[in-house]
């Protein structure tokens, strides 16, 4: 089975957006993955279709009601789906690269995008919603954030990217920040190529890399090194 990715949205015309292109695209034509959407709005049971509504105790905006959501993920995702239910959300867990390989050697994963206030507190309990955020600014919904995740995960899924691109040596892989890539012209505008990079001594040429990545994650995320 590969890895199957379904999204609760009320904008599902967005998809796939840019997870049709380039190698992801490839990867889903090559059913190396696969993608659903569900319009949230088809659980609402009024007249109007109506998903939200103002949030109790007052405030500004609206939220996404937890009956409505509750019909549509388990409609998505019945008991015994093994793929973990997550919900995009700026109050989220921050999304690593981490967590990124483990959902890549997953079954998939259930994503509901938030709209407006955000959904109400109880449909994130009873459905053990996982919180995720991709960082610490506020999206106007989920599905940018959706995409985000997917994207990351799904280059990771065997298969996907070509050796070519392989992943091994990218920021993060070894909680370190990538070295600095170089390609053709051997000079642009005065500026070299690090000449150990066209010595041809694979050693050398690893351990300089292996020193700028240090260099580059002190200076830059020394979380990272902690
Ligand atoms: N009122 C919410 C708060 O202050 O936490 C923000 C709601 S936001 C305008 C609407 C939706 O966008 C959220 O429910 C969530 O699905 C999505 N979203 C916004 N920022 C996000 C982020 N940094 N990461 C993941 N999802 C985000």
């Amino acid at each position: 089975m590969s890895f199957s990715a379904h999204i609760i949205t009320l904008f599902p015309d967005l998809f796939p957006g840019p997870l049709g292109a380039s190698v992801i695209g490839r990867g889903m034509a090559d059913g190396l993955w696969q993608l659903e959407t569900t319009q949230l709005r088809d659980f609402a049971t009024d007249r109007h279709r109506t998903v939200d509504d103002t949030p109790s105790g007052g405030g500004a905006g609206m939220v996404l009601k937890p009956d409505i959501l509750a019909r549509a993920i388990d409609a998505v995702s019945p008991e015994g789906d093994a793929r973990p239910r997550l919900l995009m959300s700026p109050r989220g867990t921050p999304l690593t690269q981490a967590r990124v390989r483990e959902l890549a050697a997953g079954p998939g994963a259930v994503i509901v995008c938030g709209r407006f206030e955000g959904i109400d507190q109880r449909v994130i309990e009873a459905r053990g919603l996982e919180e995720v955020s991709i960082g610490d600014y506020v999206l106007a919904g989920g599905e940018v954030a959706a995409m985000v995740l997917l994207e990351a995960v799904v280059r990771l899924i065997p298969g996907v990217l070509g050796a070519a691109e392989s992943h091994a040596d990218e920021s993060f892989e070894n909680g370190l920040l990538e070295y600095p890539q170089y390609t053709r012209p051997q000079s642009f505008e005065g500026r070299e190529i690090p000449e150990v990079l066209t010595s041809g001594d694979h050693g050398k040429v690893a351990k300089w890399r292996r020193a700028e990545s240090e260099k580059l994650t002190r200076a830059r995320r020394p979380d990272l090194l902690k």
